[in-house]
C-alpha cells in the first residue's frame, strides 16, 4: 500500500516512510492510495475472533511490506493489551470505554502503535530520533508512555504550566529515561507555536533528526479503527449502530469512517463538538472556515482548525451530499455538558467525563429525531473522568475514585524543565542537550 499527499505535490511513499515523515514535504496529509476491503466472512465471524486477530487483519493491508508479519502481530498485541468494554447506559445508548489503557485516554492506542513502529523503523539508525510534541493534556501522556524505553528515540514534551490536571502532569513528568518534559510558562498555543518554530529551524534540523507525534501521522491515525471493530464485536442488536464520537482534530472519527468504507457496518456517524464548531457550521453551510480555538471544559477538543477533517472529505470523494447522508456534526455548550454529567450520574449511575458527555447529549438528541425511535447507538468515552476532576466532581457532587492503574503516580516526583515561551531558550536547550 502506498500513500499520497493530499496536496498532490509530493511523491508517493510506503507506510514506513509516511510514519517516519509524519507530514509530506508539500505539507499535505498522507492518505492511503486505496481503501482496502475486509476479507469475506470477516464481519460475519467477528464474534469468534480474538482482538489480536481483528487487529492484525484490519491493519495488515495498510502496513503492507513495511513491517514483517511477526513484527506487526507483536506490535498489535502490545498496542491493545487492555480492555475496550461496551457498557450499556440506557436501552438505546452504550458507552465504548476507551480509557482502560496506561494513561486513561483513547490516545494510548495510536501512541502505542506509532511508537513501536518508529522503534522498528529506526532500529538500525545511527542517530537518535527526537520526537517533539506539544500537549494540552492527553496527547503528551500517551506519547510519553508509548515511547518510554524505545531504543534510539528521545521524546521532548512541551506542556503549558498550570493548565493540565494533576494526574495529567504526573503522567508527563515522572517517567524519566528517554522522556523529557518542558513546562512552558504560557498557553497550549504557545507550546504549539514553539514546536512549529523548531520544525522550521535549519540549525535544529541539521543537528537533530526531528519528527512529530502529531495526530496526523498515519501510524497514529489508522490503528484507531480498531475501536470501531471491537465495538461491533460486542454489539448485540441486528441493526448497525449510530456511532457518536467526541471530536476535536477529527482523527478518531475519520478512522471510524475508513473502517466503515472498508466494510464495517455503521448506520451513521455523529461528530460531537464543544463550542469549537467549525465542522458543525461546515455541515450547515458547506463552507469551511477555520477559527481561533476557544477554551471549554472538554479541552482535548478545543481545536479551531481540525487537521484531519480534510481526510473525511477525501473519503467521500469531495461529494458533500454523500458525506451528509452518512455524517453529521453538532456543537454542545459547556452548560449542557456539565448538566449531562450530572443527569446521567443521577439517572443511570454512570460517570461520564466532559468529552463523553458532549457525545452522550449529541446522541441522545439525534435518537429523538423523527423516524429514529428504533435506532440505537454507541458513544466513544474517550477519557476516564478522573482526568477532569474539577468539572466532574462539581457536577456529580462526589469524588471520583482514582483507578488502581494510576495510584502509583501520586507518590512520584515531578521532573520538568521550566521555560519561558521563548524560541531562543528552547533552541539553546535542544542544541546543547
Ligand atoms: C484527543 C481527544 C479527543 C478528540 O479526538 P480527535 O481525534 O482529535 O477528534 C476527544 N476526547 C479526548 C479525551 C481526547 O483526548
Amino acid at each position: 500500500m502506498n500513500y499520497y499527499s493530499l496536496n498532490n505535490q509530493s511523491p508517493k511513499v510506503t507506510f514506513g516512510e509516511a510514519a517516519l515523515r509524519g507530514q509530506a514535504p508539500d505539507k499535505g496529509l498522507y492518505f492511503p492510495e486505496k481503501v482496502p476491503t475486509l476479507p469475506d466472512g470477516f464481519i460475519k465471524n467477528i464474534k469468534n475472533l480474538s482482538k489480536e486477530e481483528i487487529g492484525f487483519t484490519v491493519m495488515k493491508p495498510y502496513v503492507g511490506d513495511s513491517l514483517p508479519t511477526d513484527v506487526l502481530q507483536q506490535i498489535i498485541n502490545e498496542t491493545i493489551n487492555f480492555d475496550f468494554p461496551l457498557i450499556p447506559i440506557t436501552d438505546n445508548i452504550s458507552s465504548l470505554e476507551l480509557f482502560h489503557g496506561p494513561t486513561l485516554a483513547f490516545k494510548d492506542v495510536g501512541a502505542r502503535f506509532m511508537s513501536r513502529c518508529l522503534g522498528y523503523f529506526n532500529r538500525n539508525a545511527y542517530h537518535h530520533t527526537t520526537v517533539l510534541v506539544a500537549t494540552s493534556g492527553d496527547t503528551g501522556g500517551a506519547v510519553a508512555n508509548g515511547f518510554l524505553g524505545v531504543d534510539g528515540i528521545d521524546v521532548v514534551i512541551l506542556y503549558p504550566s498550570g493548565k493540565v490536571s494533576k494526574i495529567q502532569e504526573l503522567q508527563l513528568t515522572t517517567l524519566g529515561k528517554n522522556i523529557k518534559a518542558i513546562e512552558v510558562n504560557g498557553t497550549f498555543d504557545d507550546c504549539q507555536a514553539l514546536v512549529k518554530q523548531v520544525f522550521a529551524d535549519k540549525d535544529l534540523n541539521n543537528k537533530l533528526s526531528l519528527t512529530s507525534a502529531n495526530s496526523i501521522n498515519v501510524a497514529r491515525w489508522l490503528p484507531q479503527q480498531l475501536y470501531y471493530f471491537l465495538a461491533y464485536q460486542q454489539w448485540k442488536h441486528d441493526e448497525p449502530p449510530v456511532i457518536c464520537v467526541p471530536s476535536g482534530n477529527f482523527g478518531n472519527i475519520c478512522a471510524g469512517v475508513i473502517a466503515n468504507i472498508s466494510g464495517l457496518p455503521v448506520k451513521h456517524f455523529l461528530a460531537a463538538c464543544n463550542a469549537n464548531d467549525v465542522v458543525p457550521t461546515y455541515m450547515q453551510t458547506a463552507k469551511y472556515e477555520p477559527k481561533q480555538a476557544v477554551a471549554t471544559v472538554s479541552n482535548a477538543m478545543d481545536v479551531g482548525n481540525p487537521s484531519n477533517f480534510i481526510r473525511i472529505i477525501e473519503l467521500f470523494h469531495q461529494q458533500f451530499d454523500s458525506l451528509k447522508s452518512m455524517f453529521s456534526s453538532v456543537s454542545i455548550s459547556d452548560e449542557i455538558t456539565v448538566d449531562t454529567i450530572k443527569r446521567v450520574y443521577k439517572e443511570h449511575n454512570y460517570t461520564l467525563d466532559p468529552h463523553g458527555a458532549v457525545a452522550y447529549y449529541a446522541l441522545e438528541q439525534y435518537l429523538k429525531e423523527e423516524g429514529k425511535s428504533l435506532e440505537k447507538g454507541i458513544i466513544l468515552e474517550t477519557a476516564h473522568p478522573v482526568k477532569f476532576p474539577d468539572t466532574v466532581e462539581e457536577a456529580i457532587g462526589t469524588e471520583v475514585a482514582i483507578p488502581e492503574e494510576v495510584k502509583y503516580l501520586l507518590d512520584q516526583q515531578k521532573q520538568s524543565i521550566l521555560m519561558e515561551p521563548s524560541f531562543e531558550a528552547l533552541k539553546e536547550w535542544l542544541m546543547n542537550r
